[in-house]
């Protein structure tokens, strides 16, 4: 039997390959007689599936070598916390709102930092994007919070904002937790990078964090030595024990991207299965995207029955055909397709046709 289409917003669909990979050597890693769970973090093998990633994940996202790949804990919402506590220097963070997780962002940096609210697209209920140039950035901020895909209002940055040509040396901070490897990074505007694992790259469990070495060293006198970049990346993330699973199942993600032809690639694909949803979406009477076209995310894509009465039928359909996690994030409604890496275009194609015969089964 086919395996369903899982269209969660994360924790999300893996890449079939990689779970097969990772079942066969889940008793024994290439002879060592160990399972990877098992293994020391400071041992042979696992610093070689550790260096291995991390170099993977490097050329993948062609991080410069200027900047630091840390790979933490905690999650987003812990990066929310992390960040002032290291980057902040108990001053002034300018933060743009564009939905909920921005939106959660600035309200915990809020605990460490003095934050300062530099634009917000609430007043289309984050169905827009606030031009850059509109931005009302602090001349003394310490950086510039974004995040770069609102997974659950599914709007995303097209391009990251060159602060520089905006007057601001501030360093830009970007949460692109939920698209991250889907699409290329322009490295240039960026200070930090964070994101979990568990949307685009592997299990929940394991948190990246990509940061310019001149930004380490900084941080406030409260914040936990385990979250201390500059002791994190000076120990080569192993200053505590690493998620060591989560690191290897991500490793293995990293190699399958590699294999399928890299960012580049990927990101041609996401353009199709994005436009293949959403050009279905905008010819449909019966369905409703509401995001401002040149703001939609590739990634998420929230959409809603006109008739939102026959929202339980259509969950049940989906599940029956195999498509699977379809339902909208409380704050929102309606529905929600995440179309993830490592969902084929096939996939979106299930989706699509499933939305085809609903509409007309309800006609
Ligand atoms: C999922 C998500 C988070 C939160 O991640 P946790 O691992 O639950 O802390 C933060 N930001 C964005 C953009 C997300 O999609």
């Amino acid at each position: 039997m086919a395996r369903p289409y899982n269209f969660s917003a994360g924790p999300a669909a893996m890449p079939v390959e990689v779970l097969e990979i990772a079942a066969r050597e889940m008793l024994d890693w290439h002879g060592t007689g160990m399972g990877v769970m098992e293994m020391s973090h400071r041992g042979k093998a696992f610093g070689e599936i550790a260096a291995q990633a991390e170099a993977d994940l490097r050329e993948l996202l062609a991080v410069p070598s200027h900047f630091k790949i840390l790979f933490m804990q905690g999650g987003g919402l812990a990066e929310n916390a992390i960040v002032p506590m290291n980057l902040s220097r108990g001053g002034v963070v300018d933060f743009v709102v564009t939905g909920g997780w921005s939106q959660n962002s600035l309200k915990e940096a809020g605990r460490y930092a003095q934050t300062h609210l530099a634009a917000s697209n609430a007043d289309s209920r984050h169905t827009t994007l606030p031009a850059p140039a509109s931005w009302q950035l602090s001349p003394d901020a310490q950086y510039v919070h974004i995040c770069s895909n609102e997974t659950i209002h599914g709007v995303e940055f097209q391009a990251l904002p060159d602060l520089k040509a905006l007057g601001s040396d501030a360093p830009l901070v970007v949460d692109f937790s939920s698209h991250v490897a889907s699409r290329p990074v322009d490295w240039s505007r960026v200070g930090l990078a964070f994101g979990g694992a568990q949307k685009n790259l592997g299990p929940a469990g394991l948190t990246l964090v990509v940061v310019r070495e001149d930004l380490l060293g900084h941080a406030l006198p409260i914040c936990p030595s385990a979250f201390n970049y500059k002791t994190v990346a000076d120990n080569a993330s192993m200053y505590n024990t690493p998620p060591t699973y989560a690191i290897y199942i991500a490793g293995l993600t990293f190699q399958w991207l590699k294999r399928q032809g890299g960012v580049a690639a990927m990101e041609a694909r996401n353009i199709a299965k994005a436009r293949l949803l959403y050009d279905f979406l905008d010819q449909s009477p019966f369905y409703e995207n509401r995001v401002a076209p040149d703001c939609r995310s590739r990634m998420n894509v929230p959409f809603f029955l006109k008739d939102e009465s026959r929202n339980e039928a259509f969950l049940a359909g989906a599940q029956a055909r195999g498509l699977l996690q379809l339902k909208g994030h409380k704050s929102v409604g309606g529905m929600r397709a995440s179309l993830y890496n490592a969902i084929p275009i096939e996939g979106v194609q299930a989706l699509v046709d499933y939305l085809r015969d609903f509409e007309k089964e309800m006609a």
